[in-house]
C-alpha cells in the first residue's frame, strides 16, 4: 500500500494580469469598501476584489445587523462614509436609528428601543443609554454598498480569491487571486488588506500574532409575533426570564439579548450561539462550527415553538452565509494598540479613526517591514483583548476610510505610506465629513509626547 504523500509539487508558472490599478484593495467588507471609495474619491483607479458574491463582508453576509460603537455619549463619533452608507439604507427604508430626542437613558426609551441593539452596550448606567446606532438589513447594506462602488467608478471583482501577495524587495507590488477563470494576477501601486484575516499581509511576510474568540452561526427568524414577545417580557418579567435563560442554555452563549428587531416587519435576527475553541482560519473548524451552529438552532426553534410566547409560528429565514468570526490573525505593524489604549481613551496625536471613545493611530495601519502595504478593519494592529473591544462596522469603516486617503497621499506626493504627513492627512478626512480623531475628546487621555 502506498502512503499518502505529505506534500505535492505545484507547478505556478505564469499567471495572466487581470487588472492594474493605483490601489488595489482585498476584501469588500466594511473596511475594504471605505478604502475603495476613499481612493477612488482622490482620483485613484481602484480595484477591489472580493471572495463573496457580494459587498459587506459580516455586516451583510455575516448577518452581523446593528452598526454600533459609534458615539461618545452624545456626540457622533464616526461619520465619514458610514454616515453616507447609513443614509442611503435609510432612504431605502432598510435602515432604523433612534431620534435624538429618544437618545438617553430612560425605561421608556429602553422599552421602545433596546430590541434594537441601540444602545451603549458599555455603559454602566440602568438602563443603559440609547445611542445613535442603526439597525439595518443585510440586502440594503449590499444594495448600497453597490450603488456607492458603482458610482466611484471603483472596478469591482467578486468571486476572486486572494491566495498570494506579489511581493518584491520588499515591497508588495500586486496578488494572485483563485477564481472560476483559474489564477489572476491584480497589480497596484499600493495594496490595502481587508481581508479582516490579515490574509494578504500575512502572506506578504509581515509579522502577525494569531488571536482568537468566540464564533458564531447569526440567524435570522422570520413569523415572529414581536409585540406579544415584548408584552410577555414586560408584563411578566418572571416567567419570560426562566423561559429566557432556558432559550440562552439550549443556544449555548448569547449576550443579553440574544434576539433584535430588524426593519423587516416579524423578523428578528439572532447574535448567538457563541461557540468557543474554534480557529477561524482552520477548514476544519470552520466546517465542525457551521454544522454545529445548524444543530443548535434547530433546537431552539424547537424549544422556542413550545415555550416562548411570540415565537409560536416562527422558522428559520436563513443563516448567514458567513460564519461569524470575530478575530484571527492581528498585525503586528508599527504600533500595537493595547486593552488600556482602548479603555483608557488614550489619544494619539498620529489617530486618524475614532470608535467610541477610543482611537486609532495610523501606526496601527502600517506593517513594519513591507513597503506599499496598508491595513483596515479587524485584524488591525492590536492585541487580541483590545481588538475585542474595538473591532465594530463604524470604527473598521473609519480605518478604510483612513487607509484608502492615505494611499491618495503617498501617490500624489510620491513618497512611502509611511511618509505620508498626518496632519494633512487629518485635515483631508475632516475636509471629507470624516472624523479622524485629531482633537480630543474632553474625556480623552491625551498622552505626552515621550508617551
Ligand atoms: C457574530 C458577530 C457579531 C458582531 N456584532 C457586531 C455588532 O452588533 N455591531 C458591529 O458594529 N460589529 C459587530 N461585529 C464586528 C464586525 O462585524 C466586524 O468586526 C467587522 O465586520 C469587520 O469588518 P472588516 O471589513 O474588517 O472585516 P470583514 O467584515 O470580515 O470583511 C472582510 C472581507 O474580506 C473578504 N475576504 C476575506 N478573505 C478573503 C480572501 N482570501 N480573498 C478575497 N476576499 C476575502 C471577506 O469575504 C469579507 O467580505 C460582530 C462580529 C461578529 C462575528
Amino acid at each position: 500500500m502506498t502512503e499518502t504523500p505529505q506534500f505535492v509539487a505545484d507547478p505556478g508558472g505564469r499567471v495572466p494580469v487581470a487588472a492594474s490599478a493605483d490601489l488595489v484593495v482585498v476584501g469588500g467588507g466594511p473596511a475594504g469598501i471605505a478604502a475603495a471609495l476613499a481612493g477612488a474619491r482622490n482620483g485613484l483607479s481602484v480595484t477591489l476584489l472580493e471572495r463573496y458574491p457580494y459587498l459587506g463582508g459580516l455586516a451583510s453576509g455575516g448577518m452581523v445587523l446593528v452598526l454600533d460603537d459609534m458615539c461618545n455619549g452624545s456626540e457622533i463619533a464616526v461619520r465619514g462614509l458610514c454616515a453616507d452608507l447609513i443614509g442611503r439604507m435609510e432612504r431605502m427604508g432598510l435602515a432604523v436609528t433612534p431620534p435624538e430626542g429618544d437618545r438617553r437613558s430612560d425605561p421608556e426609551m429602553w422599552r421602545k428601543w433596546s430590541r434594537w441593539g441601540v444602545f451603549d452596550f458599555t455603559s454602566h448606567l440602568k438602563p443603559q443609554p440609547i445611542v445613535y446606532a442603526a439597525a439595518f438589513d443585510p440586502d440594503g447594506f449590499k444594495r448600497a454598498a453597490n450603488d456607492m462602488v458603482g458610482e466611484a467608478g471603483i472596478n469591482l471583482r467578486l468571486h476572486s480569491w486572494f491566495s498570494r501577495a506579489i511581493v518584491e524587495e520588499g515591497a508588495i507590488r500586486g496578488v494572485i487571486c483563485e477564481s472560476k477563470e483559474g489564477r489572476q494576477a491584480i497589480l497596484g501601486k499600493i495594496v490595502v488588506d481587508a481581508t479582516g484575516d490579515l490574509d494578504v499581509a500575512a502572506s506578504a511576510g509581515a509579522p502577525f500574532i494569531e488571536g482568537a474568540y468566540i464564533v458564531t452561526t447569526v440567524f435570522r427568524l422570520g413569523g415572529v409575533h414581536v409585540e406579544e414577545a415584548e408584552q410577555f417580557e414586560y408584563e411578566e418579567p418572571e416567567a419570560f426570564k426562566a423561559i429566557d435563560r432556558e432559550a440562552k442554555r439550549i443556544i449555548g452563549g448569547s449576550w443579553d439579548k440574544w434576539w433584535l428587531k430588524t426593519p423587516l416587519p416579524g423578523v428578528v435576527w439572532c447574535n448567538c450561539p457563541h461557540m468557543a475553541n474554534y480557529d477561524g482560519l482552520k477548514v476544519s473548524d470552520l466546517t465542525r462550527a457551521d454544522i454545529e451552529g445548524r444543530k443548535r438552532i434547530a433546537a431552539l426553534v424547537e424549544y422556542l415553538h413550545a415555550a416562548m410566547p411570540g415565537f409560536c409560528d416562527c422558522y428559520v429565514v436563513d443563516v448567514a452565509p458567513q460564519l461569524g468570526i470575530r478575530q484571527t490573525r492581528l498585525l503586528e505593524g508599527l504600533y500595537v494598540v493595547t486593552k488600556e489604549d482602548v479603555s483608557e481613551r488614550r489619544h494619539f496625536a498620529d489617530s486618524v479613526a475614532r470608535g467610541r471613545d477610543y482611537y486609532t493611530p495610523y501606526r496601527a495601519l502600517l506593517p513594519r517591514n513591507i513597503q506599499g502595504l496598508i491595513v483596515a478593519g479587524r485584524h488591525y494592529s492590536a492585541t487580541s483583548s483590545a481588538q475585542r473591544m474595538s473591532r465594530e462596522i463604524p470604527p473598521c469603516m473609519a480605518m478604510g476610510e483612513a487607509a484608502g486617503e492615505a494611499a491618495a497621499l503617498a501617490l500624489e506626493g510620491g513618497v512611502a505610506l509611511d511618509r505620508v504627513d498626518v496632519g494633512k492627512l487629518q485635515s483631508r478626512l475632516r475636509v471629507r465629513g470624516a472624523d479622524p480623531g485629531d482633537r480630543p475628546a474632553p474625556n480623552a487621555t491625551v498622552l505626552r509626547a515621550a508617551e
